[in-house]
């Protein structure tokens, strides 16, 4: 999700996001440098990653239920996104897989078990003190939920996600997403009745296009073959790359089985939500006493989360030399994802 916004015209209070919150209590030091000094490394993945474009082609197919090209329009999209597929093997992998998995996605979901309400949905909603109630006078949250749908016996919100394994560790994961509960929240206060959570998981096949073998490959083969036959002759063939279409209907084969789809309802606790008010509040008068004092402490052991080194990591080391700042960082707004915000009534 998104991040802190300038402050509305509407409203001079300043939106903040989940994502922005969540930065600000992992590192307040990341959060000044992303949010405030609106550094971004130079260096970014440039492609779109696998997952947001089956994000934004499940999006499309739900944007689009009554099209008859319905399907034809979302294998566009992802022919578009890897329109390099030829000359570039990896983006030939990564279309294989999303053209297959939307296929396998359009063949199992045909008819669904739920309506659609909303499709990306985006809020604004008030940070209250738990303690009185009243409003903070200085902050809003502001987020966007992939859909809300009418779905058994009441109105959930769904979340769409691509994953190499749906495991017992995988689903209990699921409950630590305070995000989604957060978001929740709000649109209950927008007048949504949300009961929960549905999952919507969409698996990763690991099959891999049969590559063939290399001419010494073969002869290798056919010579060890022969050596084992009476005769000193093995008829072995060569073994020819896999094509395109050959891969496509493997991967299909795949998709079709019930495991390549997951869906995992999750229902939201009264306390847990409340939980999360106190936290929200908690963080943004932590934030307001960071801002007031200009002090913007380094959680220095949140710089390897992930497996991987914080993006700011040369800055920080550095002690926050200029020059390291103009070369490796880009002044960009932080508010990529939000395009429009509103607090609109919902249509019932
Ligand atoms: S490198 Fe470490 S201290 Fe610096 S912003 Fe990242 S997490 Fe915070």
């Amino acid at each position: 999700m998104s991040q802190v916004i300038a402050p509305s015209a509407a409203n001079d209070k300043t939106l903040l996001t989940y994502s922005a919150l969540n930065t600000f209590r992992n590192c307040p030091r990341k959060y000044k440098n992303r949010y405030l000094d609106k550094l971004r490394p130079r260096e970014r993945a440039e492609a779109l990653s696998f997952g947001s474009v089956i994000h934004t082609a499940i999006e499309l197919w739900y944007r689009s239920q009554n099209a008859e090209s319905r399907l034809r329009d979302v294998l566009t999209y992802i022919d578009d996104a890897f329109e390099d597929r030829l000359a570039d093997s990896n983006q030939m992998v990564q279309w294989h897989l999303a053209t297959a998995m939307i296929r396998g996605y359009a063949e199992r979901y045909a008819i669904e078990e739920f309506e659609i309400v909303e499709v990306e949905k985006e809020f604004v909603g008030e940070i209250r003190n738990p303690d009185t109630g009243r409003q903070s006078q200085t902050f809003r949250i502001a987020g966007k939920v992939d859909g809300i749908v009418h779905c058994h016996d009441g109105l959930y919100l769904i979340e769409h996600k691509t994953a190499s394994t749906v495991d017992s560790s995988y689903l209990d994961k699921l409950w630590t997403d305070t995000q989604i509960a957060l978001y929740c929240h709000y649109l209950r206060e927008l007048g949504y009745p949300i009961v929960g959570v549905i999952y919507n998981v969409l698996l990763k096949s690991r099959l891999k296009q049969g590559k063939g073998e290399t001419q010494e490959e073969y002869e290798a083969r056919k010579a060890e073959l022969a050596a084992k036959n009476k005769s000193g002759k093995s008829t072995a063939k060569r073994q020819m790359p896999e094509t395109d279409d050959e891969f496509q209907v493997r991967l299909t084969e795949w998709y079709s089985r019930p495991e390549a789809f997951h869906r995992e309802f999750i229902y939201l606790s009264e306390d847990r939500l409340a939980m999360l008010q106190d936290e929200v509040w908690e963080i943004t008068q932590q934030y307001l006493d960071a801002r007031r004092r200009g002090k913007w402490l380094l959680n220095t052991s949140n710089c390897f989360s992930y497996q991987r080194p914080c993006e700011y990591l040369a800055y920080c080391q550095s002690g926050f030399n200029p020059n390291v700042a103009d070369n490796l960082y880009e002044i960009a707004l932080p508010n990529e994802e939000l395009s429009r915000v509103d607090s609109e009534a919902p249509p019932f």
